[in-house]
């Protein structure tokens, strides 16, 4: 029997959408399957009385983003859609906010390090320049740094470059446990990404690529896949209801999902898959009467909070510094990040209860939050980043060099980068994968005429 499809992708997040998009323009027959109502996955903004909410991701890079600026640039997403945000990052410690995290300046300045710590700091980053071409950050399997955690990587250093750097950064943007995930990512990303002062953000919500990928793409929201099995040259979705057969099949979700949907894959990739683990995120995101942000003598649009000096909140987001559309005028939106320590239980608890933990902890830094929030609203992601721990990038170079199959893999976790740079990569090397497996017929893959959005 004749395949429905040429490629059936499972999950529509910027992985699952990107490698829809590739195996499209190349005249594939593609449909996307996403079990929620609306795309975008773990990069997904919504709109509220004014106010434009991320539910995940919060912001890109100018640099190390390549094969994001690619992509947008192909949709035709101008620059000024995707501005520099402009304001610092500050981390906490002794009873104020330092300003200048990860700025170049941070070694004069300290940016919350002792000065000892500083010269830590510069050696840290002459290191890294020397070997800067020992980082590729398409394969953190092949630095000097092999298997090392962060936590001993950074014993190296000064205490407070654990303490007041890596262990915030690592915290609040990736929910890491610096014990257990490696450092060969990490600082593959930081030289990658560069310092804070070319980061950037979608000015109309996180979910701009998404939705401007979704365009122009057959997906098919609000149907979950339960199952994928394969033969030498079919894939087949099992849905509640019907099961879809596609030559190739694309699995865009998080390696524990992939690896309960599809349980036949191939050793290298079912090892690659049981080792990639993910650490949760919650957020909640606090609709102000005011626009309110973390104190500080520079204006702040992320406030790390290291482990050290709260064990509630890893950091505090200023989405309308981070831009002014994100709320209405005159009005704010601030973002709690919980603390990987409280998740296990803040996971459980009512949202009442996750939002009154949150804001007790932020009144230490936001005085005015009590009498100030509107609204609340709580985002748990039970898969929220990739963890990059030693099993996973020890096993990365097989699952890379495992042969093509008509199940492939997208996901940020494929390229073992905790962002969405990650998963746009992961989503066109799936597509490239495909379409080095499936025989071009003539006449076969004429671009298709009908598109359609549910
Ligand atoms: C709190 C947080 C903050 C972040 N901050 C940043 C940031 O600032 N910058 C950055 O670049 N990255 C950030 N990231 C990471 C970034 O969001 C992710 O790397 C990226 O969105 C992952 O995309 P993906 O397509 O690989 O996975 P996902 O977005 O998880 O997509 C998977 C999709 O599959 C669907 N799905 C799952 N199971 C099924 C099923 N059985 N059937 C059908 N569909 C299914 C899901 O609903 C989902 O839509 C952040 C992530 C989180 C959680």
């Amino acid at each position: 029997m004749t395949p429905e499809l040429d490629v059936a992708v499972v999950g529509a997040g910027v992985a699952g959408l990107t490698a829809a998009h590739e195996l499209r323009r190349a005249g594939l027959t593609v449909r996307v399957y996403e079990e929620q109502p609306h795309v975008g996955g773990r990069m997904r903004s919504f709109r509220h009385d004014g106010y434009t909410v991320d539910t995940g991701a919060e912001q890109i890079s100018s640099r190390g983003y390549r094969a994001t600026w690619e992509l947008l640039a192909r949709l035709g997403v101008p620059l000024d859609d995707v501005p520099r945000i402009g304001a610092s990052i500050a981390v906490r410690r002794g009873g104020r906010a330092h300003p200048g995290v990860a700025e170049r300046r941070a070694v004069l300045t300290g940016a919350g390090l002792s000065p000892r710590a500083r010269v830590d700091l510069a050696r840290l980053l002459a290191w890294s320049a020397r070997r800067r071409g020992a980082f590729d950050d398409d394969h953190p399997e092949r630095t000097p740094l092999g298997t090392a955690t962060v936590a001993e990587f950074a014993a190296r250093y000064h205490r407070d470059l654990h303490d007041y750097l890596l262990q915030p950064l690592c915290g609040s943007f990736f929910g890491w446990d610096t014990s257990r995930s490696t450092a060969a990512p990490l600082i593959s990303l930081l030289l990658a990404v560069g310092p804070t002062a070319g980061w950037r953000t979608y000015r109309d919500g996180m979910d701009l690529l998404a939705r401007r990928l979704a365009t122009g793409l057959d997906v098919v929201t609000g149907r979950t896949v339960h199952q994928v099995t394969a033969d030498l040259d079919t894939a087949r979705l099992h849905l509640e209801d019907e099961v879809v057969t596609a030559r190739a099949a694309v699995l865009a979700v998080p390696a524990p999902v992939a690896a309960r949907l599809h349980t036949t894959a191939a050793p290298e990739a079912a090892a690659y898959l049981s080792a990639c683990t993910f650490t949760p995120a919650l957020k909640v995101s606090c609709l102000l009467d005011r626009p309110l942000a973390p104190v500080c003598d520079r204006p702040l649009y992320v406030l790390l909070t290291p482990r050290v000096e709260d064990r509630v909140l890893s950091c505090v987001i200023a989405d309308h510094v981070k831009h002014p559309q994100r709320a209405p005028a005159g009005k704010g939106l601030l973002t709690l990040m919980a603390d990987a320590r409280t998740l296990p239980d803040l996971l459980r608890a009512p949202h009442s209860e996750v939002v009154d933990r949150l804001t007790t902890a932020a009144r230490r830094y936001v005085p005015e939050l009590g009498t100030a929030g509107r609204q609340y609203f709580v985002h748990a992601h039970s898969h929220g980043l990739p963890e990059a721990t030693a099993a996973a990038l020890g096993l990365r170079a097989r699952f890379m060099a495992r042969g093509t199959c008509p199940v492939e893999y997208a996901g940020d976790w494929v390229m073992l980068r905790p962002s969405s740079e990650g998963a746009v990569r992961s989503g066109a090397l799936a597509a490239s994968r495909v379409l080095a497996r499936l025989p071009r017929r003539a006449g076969r893959f004429a671009p298709q005429s009908q598109e359609t959005t549910s």
